[in-house]
């Protein structure tokens, strides 16, 4: 579940939106290529990727665009 107090930290909906994904992702997905269920995320000051797998150590960047939103493998 997401905490409503680290949602009331961020001003923008576009902010809030990408913490909730972010939020989702780092606690519902799991790995596609090993299905290990817990992936990672990477701090903030790595832009390159967003989310990493330990297991298999395959990298994944989540896309904010307006127009469509996803996971880029
Ligand atoms: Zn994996």
């Amino acid at each position: 579940m997401f905490q409503q107090s680290v949602l009331d930290s961020y001003t923008s909906n576009s902010q809030k939106a990408r913490v909730l994904t972010e939020n989702w992702f780092a606690s519902q997905m799991y790995c596609p290529c090993c299905l290990k269920p817990k992936i990672s995320v990477y701090n903030n000051n790595k832009k390159v990727s967003d989310f990493f797998c330990d297991s298999c150590r395959n990298d994944f960047q989540l896309k904010s665009s307006k127009n469509r939103s996803g996971v880029k493998f």
